[in-house]
């Protein structure tokens, strides 16, 4: 008697992201559908990109054919695929983020690259990144400035969870607090630093419906948004609290909503803070504000 095997085979890697991708087109462009199909079969695998380009044209195992539909639904959903894979990247670093946390931005990229540049030299100096979510700038510079001190504020205890985690992901030491700089509790660290820096809520309420439909459903609120009739509520306080903490030749640094620079700059001028500088990210908008002591 002849007996048929019936063989079934789950296709290539290749087909598998090319289908995925198809699918997720209902929810991104074109492109992005590629590049988070992409992302998620790389990282679920554990390949690199270049291991997942050379193995495209293997067959997937049934292990692995698994493992991908174990959280292909939270993909389709619309959940960001940093969250569905637990892993994202900034300058250079690989990052644990779940839903406590901000996906790190590449925008944000550019405070952590200016900043690493011009503090390359400056020894051990004192780093305070208020509102540090995830970590991402306090633990990059940390990395890139290792004779730094840096310590990092959170209001999230979910946060601080995550921040802890990635600073031994990446084996470095970053003192974390769980503080809310809103309140008048005191301090949680003594002494004076050398730079401030601060990527606050900065969208507006209002601003919710212009936003990607995945950051406004998935990402914490509590990281993003602030009041219309108060916008500039975590600005005003930290330009304050920098004029008093600040070393003499200290910096504060600013991630901001690109519609607020002129009012930012004024509100740190208003605190005693001198030579205010307004950069721009890669997109030309007015994203950040920087400025000194002296
Ligand atoms: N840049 C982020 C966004 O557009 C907002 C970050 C923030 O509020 N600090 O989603």
């Amino acid at each position: 008697m002849l007996y048929l095997q019936k063989f079934i085979s789950l296709g290539t890697i290749r087909l598998y992201i090319s289908e995925l991708a198809k699918s997720l087109e209902r929810l991104y462009p074109v492109d992005e559908a590629g590049s988070v199909a992409e992302y998620y079969v790389s990282e679920t695998l554990n390949l690199s990109r270049t291991e997942l380009t050379i193995s495209k044209n293997d067959e997937l195992s049934e292990d692995n054919f698994l493992k991908l539909e174990n959280s292909r639904k939270r993909l389709e959903t619309g959940e960001p695929v940093q969250y569905v894979t637990g892993r994202a990247y900034f300058y250079g670093l690989r990052f644990l983020v779940d839903k406590n946390v901000l996906i790190p931005r590449q925008e944000t990229e550019i405070l952590v690259d200016i900043i690493a540049d011009k503090y390359k030299n400056a020894g051990k100096i004192r780093i305070l990144d208020i509102g540090t979510g995830s970590g991402c700038i306090a633990v990059s510079l940390k990395k890139y400035l290792p004779e730094a001190l840096v310590y990092a504020l959170d209001i999230s205890e979910g946060a601080l969870d995550v921040c802890k985690k990635n600073t031994e992901l990446n084996g470095v030491e970053v003192y974390a607090f769980l503080f809310d700089i809103l309140s008048d509790n005191s301090f949680p660290v003594q002494g004076e630093f050398d730079l401030i820096i601060s990527n606050p809520p900065y969208v507006l309420e209002s601003e919710k419906q212009l936003m990607h439909k995945n950051v406004v459903k998935f990402e914490p609120a509590t990281a993003l948004y602030v009041k219309d009739e108060n916008p500039l509520l975590f600005y005003e306080i930290i330009s304050h609290f920098a004029a008093l903490k600040l070393k003499k030749d200290g910096a504060l640094y600013f991630e901001i909503n690109e519609r607020f620079a002129a009012e930012v700059v004024a509100l740190n001028e208003k605190s005693g803070l001198k030579n205010p500088e307004v950069i721009q990210d890669l997109n030309n908008k007015n994203r950040f504000v920087c400025a000194n002591m002296k």
